[in-house]
């Protein structure tokens, strides 16, 4: 078949959550769903911390809290998630009202990264026996929306009435090439800044409690994507730089590493005369590796404060007691971070260091860059994320989303428009 109703580009929550709803809701359509990968790449696959409390994943400039709600409702039909008891929420909330800080209240459930591959096989099988024509490893290169067509790197030429575009964060390079060469328009004018923090359990003891806490500091910083238990800290590479992510294993109850990680980002709003805040996140990213010899930079919170670079020779001297589990250079993040971030990251650790003390403690890692790289948001031209007729824009490498449960309500959403626009 080299004709479809719709292709689906991207098997992330995002395309995912489109061909579930679109099948579901009319199944005589005609659906393909591709994916470079053999198995899709983002968070699906890594960690699968689920949030279902909005604003948590969703951008508010395109999501009301009912809105969400409604989709959220969907996404726990489909991913049926075991929601982690918390403890101790009030008392860590008190103590963080005390400094003007927000910790928010929030359903979650984790899969971990070795047990997530069989949920994401199971939804692709379902998706199957529905009907949906899933193809993966096949690269979708480029675009014509004026024939309507699709080339990949496997498959002959594709045509579609409609087109679901989802990426990913990786997808971001091709989300703005598909922009250009189709003439979408764009707003790019955010970034997001931040350091991956990697330390002691002893030294976080709140993950006990709450799994993922995300905390909001002044000045546009937040907590995000905490990992424990069986906690590593990654690198995500891009064509000529890498950054760093995190993930853990599944819960096997005997306390794994005992390490902790989590991003501190700060989201930074460019206004004009700024050209591209997606290529300021890639100048930064580079800058960081160019220091590094090719690697992501990590500094010991002790050579931070005493205002020394770390060495590998001292990096694991004294009190600085555990391996980092991400092979990054030690270096000196103040030579690679704009200095009103890094102040405002300073400035939020040492708030959390009184709302969680242990936090400051001399042998915690802070790796850098942790930049989210979906700073191109495409103008939208109705509230279904179509872009141009017949193309829809999804998840988090088009920003309507910034986790996993968002990214599969945006696919709902596109698929509304969709089946309204049939
Ligand atoms: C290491 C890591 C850990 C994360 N952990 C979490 C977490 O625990 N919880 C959470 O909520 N979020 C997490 N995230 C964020 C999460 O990845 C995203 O929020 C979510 O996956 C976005 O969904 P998406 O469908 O937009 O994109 P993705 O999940 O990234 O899916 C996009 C897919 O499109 C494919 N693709 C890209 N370009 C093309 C192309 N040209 N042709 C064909 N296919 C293409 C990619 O291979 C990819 O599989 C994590 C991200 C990373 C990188």
């Amino acid at each position: 078949m080299n004709k479809y109703d719709v292709v689906i580009v991207g098997s992330g929550p995002a395309g995912l959550g489109a061909a579930f709803q679109l099948i579901e809701q009319d199944p005589n359509l005609s659906i393909l769903m591709l994916d470079q990968e053999k198995i899709c790449s983002g968070g699906l696959l890594n960690d699968c911390k689920q949030n279902y409390t909005y604003p948590v994943g969703f951008p508010t400039e395109y999501w009301s809290k009912e809105e969400a709600d409604k989709m959220l409702h969907i996404v726990r039909k489909h991913l049926n998630p075991k929601i982690l008891p918390k403890a101790n929420l009030e008392l860590y909330q008190q103590r963080a009202e005390k400094v003007k800080v927000t910790l928010i209240n929030i359903d979650q459930a984790h899969v971990g990264t070795d047990k997530s591959k069989y949920l994401i096989q199971d939804l692709v099988t379902q998706l199957i026996d529905k009907g949906v024509d899933v193809k993966l490893n096949v690269k979708v290169e480029f675009i014509n929306n004026e024939v309507k067509y699709i080339d990949t790197t496997k498959m002959n030429r594709i045509y579609y009435d409609k087109l679901v575009v989802a990426p990913g964060r990786k997808g971001f390079t091709f989300l703005q090439e598909v922009m250009n060469e189709n003439g979408v328009k764009y707003i790019d004018n955010t970034v997001d800044v931040g350091i991956r923090i990697e330390t002691r359990l002893e030294n976080y003891p709140i993950v006990k409690d709450f799994y993922d806490p995300k905390f909001y500091f002044p000045n546009n910083v937040r907590t995000f994507c905490t990992n424990s238990g069986r906690a590593l800290v990654t690198r995500e590479k891009y064509k000529d730089f890498d950054i760093v992510n995190g993930h853990s294993l599944s819960d096997k109850g005997d306390g794994g590493n005992k390490l902790v990680n989590f991003a501190m980002l700060k989201t930074i709003g460019l206004k004009d005369p700024v050209r591209s805040g997606q290529q300021m996140a890639v100048h930064l990213a580079r800058l960081a590796n160019e220091i590094g010899g090719g690697k992501p930079l990590m500094q010991r919170v002790g050579d931070f404060r005493a205002g020394k670079r770390s060495k590998q020779s001292t990096f694991n001297e004294d009190l600085n007691d555990f391996k980092p589990t991400c092979p990054a250079c030690p270096g000196d993040l103040g030579l690679a971070v704009p200095s009103k971030v890094m102040r405002d990251l300073w400035a939020s650790m040492k708030l959390l260091d009184t709302i969680i003390p242990g936090i400051l403690h001399p042998s915690t890692i802070m790796y850098y860059p942790e930049i989210k790289m979906y700073a191109n948001k495409p103008q939208f031209i109705d509230k279904y994320f179509k872009v141009a007729e017949n193309i829809y824009m999804i998840g988090d490498g088009a920003g309507t989303s910034r986790g996993i449960t968002g990214a599969w309500a945006s696919g709902i959403r596109a698929a509304n428009g969709i089946l309204l626009n049939k």
